[in-house]
């Protein structure tokens, strides 16, 4: 008997929220439905992105990360609204409880997305795709959205399912399916096959999953590196990556270099002031309280220096982590300083079963 036959399979569902800060607002203020809309950085201004477009939006040629401004040529009537965090964090504190109803698996990617082992759920339903069902009828009934969902053996598979059919879409690989799958594919649609690789493996007449497969494990990794191993294992199906529900982020930050160097501390505390508020936004957005604050100072002769500071209790504050900032810049040689670059980095997470549970429950915990 093969390996894979006596292998128990997995049951795996990648659920994603259907254009989910765009959807909430939406649903949260009825003069946006049927409109198209975005969500992200204002069309006035320097460097506002699109985070999401709402699926009229989308007619339009409007996509997550373009410019706001390259989205306001598509559609010059598109309404422009800024990103409520604090709202999709609600909701997907809603929609993890419901994961929460079938498994305790879950491995979320981002506020509206997340793989769910069903192998052994709760509830004993065992079919992966009924408690898919049931997951969107929930999203629906109590949240008033809508996520599409796949399911299959892995994570891959899963998550590219998930995608096939959305809105509101539903779709099964199942393990008798999975290698025809793959030989279809497009290799830009490979998980981890960003925009370059692509292009590098069409030059080399790869473009679909079958173009892959007939390369040896050698042939991948001498052209493709490390990554190329990992390729040729999910070509062929193989996918053994778990579901990992402590998987830790270790930290987020951001960073700007300047156009001239600051050499007037008001001036660097503007520029703290824009970049604290984006690694705010970042915490917000993957739900993360972090412990150390990290500041990182360029100067104009590219000597770098970082210094940190650990608070006594995990934070998410916007006057927390720009204070500390402020803080550790004042403690360097500041007058004398031509700085080219400031970053800021949170980290010191807290594990995320913790972060998961609401504020009671710890206290509880202590209560008892
Ligand atoms: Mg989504």
């Amino acid at each position: 008997m093969a390996e894979n036959e006596i292998q128990i399979k997995r049951k795996i569902i990648h659920i994603d929220m259907d254009a989910f800060y765009a959807s909430v607002e939406q649903r949260d203020f009825p003069e946006y439905r049927g409109k198209p809309l975005v969500v992200g950085g204002l069309p006035e201004g320097r460097g506002g992105v699109v985070a999401t477009a709402s699926y009229e939006a989308r007619k339009f040629g409007i996509r997550s990360a373009m410019s706001s401004k390259q989205a306001l040529q598509l559609c010059p009537h598109a309404i422009f609204v800024r990103p409520r965090f604090a709202a999709y964090k609600e909701v997907s504190q809603k929609i993890r409880e419901i994961f929460g109803r079938y498994t305790d698996l879950i491995e979320p990617l981002s506020l509206d997305e997340a793989y769910l082992d069903v192998t052994n759920d709760k509830l004993d339903i065992g079919s992966a795709i009924e408690i898919a069902q049931q997951i969107k009828q929930a999203i629906k009934d109590e949240l008033n959205l809508t996520a599409s969902a796949g399911v299959s053996v892995n994570k891959f598979v899963a998550k590219i399912a998930s995608d096939i059919k959305k809105p509101d879409g539903l779709t099964f690989i199942g393990p008798s399916s999975i290698e025809a799958f793959m030989e279809n594919l497009p290799v830009e649609k490979f998980y981890g096959v960003g925009k370059v690789t692509a292009e590098k493996m069409k030059k080399q007449g790869l473009f679909t999953g079958a173009d892959l497969k007939k390369l040896t494990l050698d042939e991948m990794t001498g052209r493709f590196g490390k990554a190329g191993g990992f390729y040729y294992n999910i070509v062929r199906g193989i996918d053994d990556r778990e579901v990992q529900p402590h998987r830790e982020t270790k930290s987020m930050g951001a960073e700007d270099t300047f156009a001239y160097d600051l050499t007037v501390v008001e001036e660097m505390h503007t520029e703290l002031e824009k970049i604290a508020k984006t690694v705010h936004d970042r915490l917000l957005k993957y739900q993360l309280k972090g412990r150390t604050i990290t500041l990182k100072i360029k100067y104009s002769d590219f000597r770098q220096i970082t210094r940190s500071q650990s608070l006594p209790l995990c934070i998410d504050d916007l006057d927390t982590i720009l204070n500390a900032s402020k803080s550790l810049l004042a403690a360097t040689d500041i007058e004398n300083s031509r700085i080219r670059l400031l970053g800021i980095t949170v980290s010191n997470f807290l594990p995320v079963e913790i972060r998961q549970k609401p504020q009671t429950d710890q206290l509880s915990l202590f209560y008892f």
